[in-house]
């Protein structure tokens, strides 16, 4: 096999998506070995599931505060309030996602409970992770993009 890249010269390795070669100075470019081609698909399908991410969260602040906004007589901007809370809880709800479910909860009304209390929790935990996570998805989309631009220009 050779290398997609350099073609005369024999594979090392194989981008471990497509599986074409790689010659060893292809193969160690990136981290896993990935072909051009892949690392920068593979890096826009994760760019864009982090902006849908980070659009969910604008979305439930500014749909949330807008509705609240024109509707209510009082406390107009409280909207953008909730707003926030229940983007926090977005966040947080993912974030208590990754953590087991205690099994008692996991019957009847105890289940109802359960949801109560991990909606409550997820505001509360998504207040603290929700600007942290939102922080570190900006970076990571930073990071594609420098990348991609690397590739292109034939720096990485
Ligand atoms: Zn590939
Ligand atoms: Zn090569």
């Amino acid at each position: 096999m050779e290398c997609i890249n350099h073609p005369g010269t024999a594979a090392a390795g194989t981008c471990q998506i497509c599986g074409k070669g790689l010659c060893a100075q292809c193969v160690s470019r990136f981290s896993p070995p990935l072909c051009e081609a892949c690392l920068l698909r593979h890096n826009r399908g994760v760019a864009v599931r982090l902006s849908i991410d980070l659009a969910i969260t604008a979305a439930i602040i500014v749909g949330v505060g807008m509705v609240i906004y024109f509707q209510a007589t009082t406390n107009r901007w409280g909207g953008f309030t909730v707003g926030i809370m229940l983007a926090a809880a977005y966040w947080g709800w993912q974030f208590l996602n990754r953590l087991p479910t205690p099994v008692f909860f996991l019957s009847g009304t105890g289940w109802i409970f359960y949801l109560l209390v991990k909606l409550m929790i997820s505001v509360l935990a998504g207040v603290i992770i929700g600007p942290w996570e939102i922080f570190r998805r900006i970076k990571e989309l930073h990071k594609i993009r420098s990348l991609e631009q690397a590739v292109r220009n034939g720096k990485a």
